[in-house]
């Protein structure tokens, strides 16, 4: 094994090709190429096969990394990503879209040496992509019928993943979602750039296929109450992602051209699926020929940024308050913004959107300084004096975050705890919310994070139903007696 394996002195690290950023920024095609065999291969041998895979700690999933790698290094692909797929309902997409720079990679032994991390997220992408291609992908192994049903509200990756493993332990399972599309964020927020559209419906048809039953357009709160659902299945998931977006409190933030950054992605991802999308037309949530101001620092601005470039924007700047080093959103993706164009303004905030008769046609920023360090321990940006300045921007997007809407009151359940931060309240073991077998997982129970951690969240949430489901089954079945 030590033969094949342990090449990090010897080959040095290497991604997928890149697509060139006048090319790619021409279009909303992902910008890597796919690995070639013999290239992941040599990449997945450079792992060092450590005694204690920190990579697999630092994953949610706590991945099999190392098994995985050494078994593609030795060309055994399908049975690396039969491994790889037993911890991971979308081993393909998290490969795409995880900051792996934060989570496996950012703690991989050989990066802390000094010879550059294995590629794990491109060896992960390579190994179900393969798959797919190859046919490896069974149709869902759904479990003898318990009799017992569940509804999942919501379509992200934290109620899919939930749904597949219930499918997978015999449950029937209805998924219900506001939007005509089955993916969450997946679909209709994260651009096609980082997630192309098919790789993530082609898993919502095998789970259609595999019996779950998708009712879309279908919103709860208004379709119906959780009352009703409580009445139609044994149990409910609870797993509707975080939308209210966070408001940009200076004057004029209330001008036309100023827009949320949900609401200009959605329309884009759209555009990009052939649907009739008004606001795109009429110019509201299109960017080409403007001058761009994206505020905020996390990856929603940076999709937004990239996106603006895509459209065909005359200029595209982001606003930051803090520094480069303290930004939220993932280095590479600031990396690929800064080659495709766009101009960070780091250290500065807007004071106000300026223009004529409520039309954005400016924001005057001021640069900002980072002061003492806050009750969290980090530093609190704070703004320098007599140091504005002016941006041209006819269209500005505000990308300052995401809260949870008013659960309780949208869905006619006042009985629903939520924390001050407005997420649903669920037990750390049990995942149960204060609805007896109302479940919660993903997002509205964390607060915006990541597509691993929904998954995660999502089979957890799953194991715990059955558990009780399952008690309750054998409860019923000894009064019966
Ligand atoms: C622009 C953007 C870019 C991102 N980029 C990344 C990235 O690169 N990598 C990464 O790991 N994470 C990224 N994230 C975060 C990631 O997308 C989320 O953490 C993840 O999607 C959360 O999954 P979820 O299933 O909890 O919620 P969601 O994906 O939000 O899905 C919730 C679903 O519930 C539905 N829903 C809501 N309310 C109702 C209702 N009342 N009735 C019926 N259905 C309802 C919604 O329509 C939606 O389909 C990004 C987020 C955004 C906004
Ligand atoms: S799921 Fe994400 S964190 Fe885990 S191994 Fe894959 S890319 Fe890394």
């Amino acid at each position: 094994m030590a033969e094949r394996m342990l090449k990090f002195t010897v080959t040095p690290r290497s991604t997928p090709a890149k697509r060139a950023a006048d090319a790619r920024s021409g279009d909303f095609h992902e910008i890597y190429a796919d690995f070639i065999d013999a290239k992941a291969s040599e990449q997945a041998a450079r792992c060092s096969q450590c005694g204690v895979p920190f990579c697999q700690t630092h994953c949610p999933l706590h991945n099999n990394i190392p098994d995985w790698l050494r078994m593609t290094a030795e060309g055994r692909l399908q049975e690396a990503y039969a491994l790889s797929q037993a911890t991971n309902s979308m081993p393909e997409i998290c490969g795409r879209i995880c900051p792996q720079d934060r989570l496996c990679e950012g703690s991989c032994v050989i990066e802390q040496s000094g010879h550059g991390t294995v590629t794990i997220g491109a060896v992960e992408k390579y190994l179900t992509d393969k798959a797919w291609e190859e046919g490896w992908v069974q149709p869902v192994a759904v479990g003898a019928d318990r009799g017992q049903s569940v509804g999942v509200v919501g379509a992200g990756p934290a109620g899919l993943a939930a749904a597949e493993r219930l499918r997978e332990l015999g449950y029937a399972v209805t998924v219900y979602d506001r939007h005509d599309r089955a993916g969450g964020l997946l679909i209709y927020g994260i651009p096609g750039f980082k997630l192309e559209k098919d790789v993530v419906a082609r898993r919502t048809r095998r789970l259609a296929e595999g019996g779950v039953e998708f009712r879309l357009n279908f919103e709860v709160g208004r379709d119906a109450s959780l009352a009703e659902l409580r009445e139609r299945h044994e149990s409910v998931l609870i797993a509707t992602g975080v939308y209210q977006a966070r408001d940009l409190a200076v004057p004029g933030a209330g001008s036309h051209g100023v827009v949320a950054a949900l609401d200009y992605l959605i329309a884009s991802n759209r555009q990009g699926l052939g649907d009739a999308v008004p606001e795109y037309d009429d110019g509201r949530l299109n960017a080409a020929d403007k001058h761009v101001v994206v505020v905020g620092g996390g990856d929603t601005a940076m999709d937004c940024v990239r996106t603006a470039v895509r459209q065909g924007a005359a200029s595209v700047t982001c606003l930051y308050r803090r520094d480069r080093a303290n930004m939220p959103g993932s280095v590479r993706e600031v990396a690929h913004a800064e080659e495709e164009g766009v101009v960070f303004e780091w250290l500065a905030a807007p004071r106000a959107v300026t223009g004529a008769e409520l039309k954005a046609a400016g924001v005057r920023a001021v640069r900002m300084r980072l002061g003492a360090p806050d009750a969290s321990g980090r530093q609190a940006p704070e703004p320098m004096e007599d140091a504005d300045f002016d941006l041209k921007a006819d269209l500005v997007i505000k990308a300052l975050g995401f809260d949870p809407e008013d659960l309780p009151a949208a869905f006619g359940a006042g009985d629903l705890a939520v924390t001050r931060w407005g997420t649903l309240k669920a037990d750390f073991r049990s995942m149960m919310t204060s609805v007896p077998g109302v479940f919660a997982a993903g997002d509205i129970v964390r607060g915006a994070s990541l597509v691993v951690w929904a998954i995660r969240d999502g089979r957890d949430a799953a194991e715990a139903m059955h558990r009780y489901l399952s008690a309750h089954a054998a409860g019923a079945l000894m009064a019966a007696e």
